[in-house]
């Protein structure tokens, strides 16, 4: 019988990248927009893989289903790590890209090539309503320019280059984005671990 899982987003654009990541397997995936009694979920971890936990168990607790849930940012060497967990909300303002884009452009102002190195992590989750559960993390390492390229993408990828291409993760089409992302790669190692929860 096909299991149905819950993703932890009302994104439809991730929803839709999630259920191509899917496709192999059977599972039917839908979105928060399916489950009504799902509110907003505070994101109070201090790792990836903390609060992609604490939405995946939030939503299968309210939904009786498995869950998964991921949670990503920009990692920045020359930042200890920074912005990490506050990526979407760097500049105080949440989910202002830009604004959280050119605040980590001026703190690395000063800091030359070859010491601007970066990843995108992903942390992704899956939680059953009977507590088992399981989270993997991945990423996708490279530096970062001195200004935007590209207007594919969302966040920081006009200013990140992965290691060994030449152009940004804003110039690549997104199905190329999606193969060597750390989104991509996070969800693709998760999938064959859902089967231990959905028994
Ligand atoms: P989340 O929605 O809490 O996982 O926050 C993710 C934040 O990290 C986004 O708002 C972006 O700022 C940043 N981020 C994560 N993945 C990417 C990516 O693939 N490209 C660009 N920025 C990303």
């Amino acid at each position: 019988m096909t299991a149905k899982i819950v993703l932890a987003t009302r994104n439809p654009g991730k929803l839709a990248e999630l259920r191509r990541i899917l496709a192999p397997y059977d599972v039917e995936l839908v979105g928060l927009d399916e489950v009504p009694d799902a509110g907003e979920i505070a994101e109070t971890g201090a790792t990836f893989a903390e609060n992609a936990m604490i939405k995946a168990r939030e939503v299968a607790r309210v939904s009786g289903l498995v869950a998964i849930a991921d949670d990503s940012g920009l990692t920045i060497d020359a930042l200890n790590g920074m912005p990490g967990v506050l990526s979407a909300r760097w500049s105080g303002r949440h989910g202002d890209d830009s604004a959280n884009l050119e605040l980590v452009l001026g703190q690395i102002a000063d800091v030359p090539d070859g010491r601007r190195g970066a990843a995108f992590v992903c942390a992704a989750a899956a939680a059953a309503p009977d507590g088992r559960e399981v989270v993997v993390e991945q990423e996708l390492t490279g530096s970062l320019l001195r200004e935007g390229r590209g207007t594919n993408g969302f966040g920081y990828d006009p200013i990140f280059v992965p290691d060994g291409e030449s152009r940004t993760t804003a110039e690549m089409a997104p199905e190329e984005k999606d193969a060597i992302s750390h989104r991509g790669k996070a969800f693709r190692a998760l999938a064959p671990l859902l089967s231990d929860l959905l028994g």
